[in-house]
């Protein structure tokens, strides 16, 4: 995690932020929000602070919001989770995902992504002194070759980290993948790891979290988290859900990372998963039509952009603009068209970074009219 001089290697997220407050350009590469969320939400935090909710909350979260997150499990998904043994509130998605792999992974354990791989699995299996095992995705549709997946699960497996929808390339797994995965899971007495922070950001087809399948409950921690949901990237509230025993083992390990987190957040983000679900089929249409206006930009200025089913994000590639390398093309996008994105090599293993070679990772989460501004000024690099 040290770069060469020492210092520590900030993650390419901060990187690119950094770049673009720097260079003034539009920032389509850290993936937050450019609106606030439900008014009801904020509301709710704001309220909580003014009653005095400003200490240490319970170790596993609030009883509200336990209750809140089982509620949704069951609501939109049919799974019965039990709020005081089987869900556990955590500092975000990222904290979820910390506390389970040091809690399951050993030295030498191998733990099983899809490449290109959100940056943190990659950091927490290094961590837990874990080997990394990746299955490359490729474009166009970015779904795994099963028999390659099937090759790569094997009784050294501990985990297998699913994302799904998936950072950074907008794909979701179909039934067929989900089935798989759990098979293999079962085969190879593994457990399933599965980070679905954009669950309610999917255009296409509705959302069938892994846990549901057969044969996946008893190995399958679920997490999830407020942050695009909500657009409140900036509050930390995440969750797990998984059997008791699991929670347990994971509970160890956070009480360590974080303790508690969020007192205020926790009431607010049991007022947004209660809310009706007008609200969770309007936010997936309404980053849908931002999905299909920056592709259509992104096409209109000669780039190839790939297919994205939900998350925040796309792939496009830059070499029919001329352009072979993409981290190249990234360094100089500020200064000729105003604009921040992320090379998509940024979410790979050093081995596998050269299949990415001219592919950019855009954010399509901000207001139309920075997304429009930013598809004309990206009409000058073909210009
Ligand atoms: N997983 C994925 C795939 C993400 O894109 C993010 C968003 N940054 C996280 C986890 C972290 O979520 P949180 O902000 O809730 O910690
Ligand atoms: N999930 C966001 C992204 O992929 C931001 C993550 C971060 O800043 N750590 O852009």
């Amino acid at each position: 995690l040290l770069a060469a001089d020492g210092s520590i290697a900030a993650t390419i997220f901060a990187e690119m932020s950094a770049l673009a407050i720097k260079t003034g350009a539009i920032n389509l590469g850290q993936g937050f929000p450019d609106e606030d969320g439900p008014a009801e939400v904020l509301e709710a935090a704001a309220e909580a602070i003014r009653a005095g909710i400003n200490q240490y909350p319970p170790g596993t979260g609030i009883p509200q919001l336990r209750n809140a997150v089982a509620e949704h499990q069951r609501r939109f998904y049919g799974l019965d989770y039990n709020p005081d043994r089987e869900v556990l509130i955590t500092a975000g998605a990222t904290e979820a995902l910390a506390a389970t792999v040091l809690a399951l992974v050993e030295p030498g354990d191998e733990v099983v992504t899809f490449e290109p791989f959100y940056d943190e699995y990659g950091a927490l299996i290094g961590l837990a002194g874990g080997r990394h095992v990746p299955v490359t995705l490729q474009a166009p549709d970015f779904a795994p070759d099963l028999d390659q997946l099937s090759r790569a699960v094997t009784d050294k497996t501990k985990i297998i980290i699913v994302n799904n929808p998936h950072n950074p390339t907008g794909a979701t797994f179909d039934d067929e993948t989900l089935r798989t995965i759990v098979e293999l899971a079962n085969r190879h007495d593994a457990y399933i790891v599965t980070d679905e922070v954009y669950e309610h950001l999917r255009f296409e087809t509705p959302h069938t979290p892994i846990a549901s399948f057969d044969g996946a409950s008893d190995r399958t921690i679920s997490i999830s988290s407020g942050g695009k949901t909500f657009s409140t990237t900036g509050w930390k509230i995440g969750w797990i859900t998984a059997r008791p025993a699991l929670i347990t083992a994971i509970l160890a390990v956070k009480q360590f990372l974080t303790y508690v987190n969020g007192a205020p957040f926790q009431p607010a983000m049991a007022v947004g998963l209660a809310l009706p679900d007008s609200f969770f089929t309007g936010i997936a249409e309404t980053l849908k039509a931002k999905r299909d206006l920056l592709s259509a930009g992104l096409r209109s200025a000669g780039f190839e952009v790939f297919p994205s089913r939900g998350s925040y994000f796309l792939v496009a590639d830059v070499s029919p603009l001329g352009f072979p390398d993409a981290v190249e093309f990234c360094r100089q996008l500020p200064d000729r068209a105003g604009v921040v994105a992320i090379p998509l090599s940024a979410f790979y293993t050093e081995a596998n970074r050269g299949q990415a070679r001219s592919l950019v990772r855009f954010a399509f989460c901000k207001r139309e009219e920075v997304l429009e501004r930013a598809a004309e000024q990206l009409a000058r690099l073909s210009a």
